[in-house]
């Protein structure tokens, strides 16, 4: 039996129709970069994040860049997040000319550890990016409450985490602006590049309107320097019809890392995630932490089940951040769990047979101890 990590034909195969009705829109109207497609797409997804505003851009990256910027930080500034996620979030810290100054995670949960943020802080913190890594939202409220205490700006990472929850509230709209991506690969993908952020701030949402076009809100008259971040119209489209099919595919994200989970309970050697009880779970990946990973790996893989490493080098050991001076040891769990980590495939359309398939050689590869 052959498990795919992901399989996105069998995701777009129900969809193929309306994506060409979609497409055929755009072409007949003319607009490709940004109008009515975009707007329209914003508002489904405001909704969705019941939130007041959604601006739709290129990418999370940018997302996560135009987020920062719009809140001020700039050179001189740091900024906090943690080094278990994907360089991006890094990265958009580094582009706006702040340094990027990390916390480790909680070894349960993987995300921001709260209790390390006043270790981090300085005069010169200006914000918290914390990530909603795997499809689980970070502990929001210490992190809220003490952005509040030191007057700092928080800015959700919410690239892996539509449709989350904590505490019944939806991730990306609990702090200053929440940031997504759309990269097809993830819960909500487009058809190539996409973005967006939420925000219940109008005075947020305009600033990153005009970022995103040139520094302009009216043509050709430019009051600062922005840079061209707009969302593709075909892709605005696209994500609107597939924004639909969202709670569907996450409730089967959750069935199926139920199935995961309650059959590796009984797997000693296999750490499962953990669903924190204030979370609500999507399961962007399922990440389980074993030994000797990468020889496991290649046993599954010689199965014919793809799996993925979700990051196998941590942010701050990055070669891109020598700069930065952080030794090995820095940030123990983050290191940790970058060993560990397998992500096993998951996506809405996965079988059961096949998630059986994947448990059965998961349990016979561990528990026959894989050192060779
Ligand atoms: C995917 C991702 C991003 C970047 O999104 P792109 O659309 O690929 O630019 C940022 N942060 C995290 C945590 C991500 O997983």
């Amino acid at each position: 039996m052959k498990v795919p990590f992901l399989d996105l034909k069998a995701h777009h195969a129900p969809l193929r129709g309306h994506f060409k009705t979609a497409i055929a829109e755009v072409i007949d109207s003319g607009i490709f970069a940004g109008g009515p497609a975009v707007a329209d797409f914003e508002d489904a997804f405001a909704a969705f994040c019941k939130c007041d505003y959604a601006v739709g851009l290129g990418s999370g990256t940018e997302a996560v860049w135009l987020a920062l910027l719009a809140c001020g930080v700039g050179p001189g500034d740091e900024v906090i997040t943690v080094p278990s996620t994907f360089m991006a979030t890094a990265e958009a810290i580094t582009y706006c000319g702040a340094k990027p100054v990390f916390v480790d995670v909680d070894e349960h949960t993987y995300t921001m550890a709260p209790d390390a943020l006043a270790n981090a802080l300085t005069s010169r913190t200006k914000a918290i990016v914390p990530v909603h890594l795997f499809g689980q939202t970070a502990d929001m409220d210490p992190i809220l409450k003490f952005a509040r205490q030191h007057g700092l700006v928080v800015i959700e990472d919410s690239a892996q985490a539509h449709g989350a929850e904590y505490k019944n509230r939806r991730a990306g709209s609990m702090s200053e602006i929440g940031c997504f991506s759309f990269y097809p690969g993830k819960n909500l993908g487009a058809l190539g590049e996409a973005g967006a952020i939420v925000t219940n701030s109008l005075e947020l949402a305009d600033k990153i309107r005009v970022l995103r076009d040139h520094g302009q809100a009216r043509k050709y008259h430019h009051t600062v320097i922005g840079w061209n971040c707009r969302m593709d119209a075909i892709q605005g489209a696209c994500l609107a019809i597939k924004l639909r099919h969202l709670d569907r595919g996450n409730d089967l994200r959750r069935t199926h890392a139920a199935r995961y989970s309650a059959a590796f309970k009984e797997v000693e050697e296999v750490i499962s995630p953990l669903e924190a009880e204030y979370a609500r779970h999507v399961y962007h990946i399922y990440a389980i932490r074993v030994q000797d990973r990468d020889e496991v790996m290649r046993r599954l893989e010689g199965k014919g089940i793809g799996c993925g490493v979700h990051y196998p080098v941590p942010v701050h050991l990055q070669q891109a951040y020598v700069t930065l001076g952080h030794q090995r040891g820095a940030f123990p769990v983050s290191e940790q769990i970058a060993n560990e980590f397998l992500s096993l495939p998951m996506f809405p359309e996965l079988t059961e047979a096949q998630i059986d398939f994947v448990i059965e050689t998961v349990t016979e590869t561990v528990s026959a101890g894989v050192i060779a």
